[in-house]
């Protein structure tokens, strides 16, 4: 259930999105979301897309951009792919790591034709 209530904060940002440029029909929503973000690719688009089709938005196109989580040691320097939020370094071992991306869950573009 967290991916469609995920789903439905997309469709309420992009509501406002619409409102704050004047409206006009969506064609396209672009979202970026982090391979650690514990979101589900494919549960997170069947629920947009169940979603968007109640929504005034229904045929907008959706692209979604998957981040490879990256993660930076903070004793030796190392930049590295982390596994999971609490990787340790492997160059070290220390866990005293910090995630530079991977986490994110955001709205990239939206593309609105507009009758004008
Ligand atoms: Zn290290």
């Amino acid at each position: 259930m967290h991916e469609l209530s995920l789903a439905c904060s997309v469709v309420e940002l992009v509501e406002k999105e619409l409102a704050l440029h004047g409206g006009g029909s969506v064609r396209c929503i672009e979202i970026t979301i982090g391979d650690l973000s514990g979101v589900d690719n494919d549960a997170f688009l069947f629920s947009l897309n169940m979603v968007l089709e109640r929504s005034a938005f229904a045929g907008a196109r959706v692209m979604v951009d998957r981040v490879k989580p990256l993660a930076v040691c903070g004793v030796c320097g190392e930049s590295f792919s982390p596994v999971s939020l609490y990787a340790s370094c492997p160059k070290c071992g220390s866990y005293k790591t910090r995630l530079v991306s991977g986490q994110e869950f955001r709205l990239t573009s939206l593309i609105v034709e507009t009758d004008k």
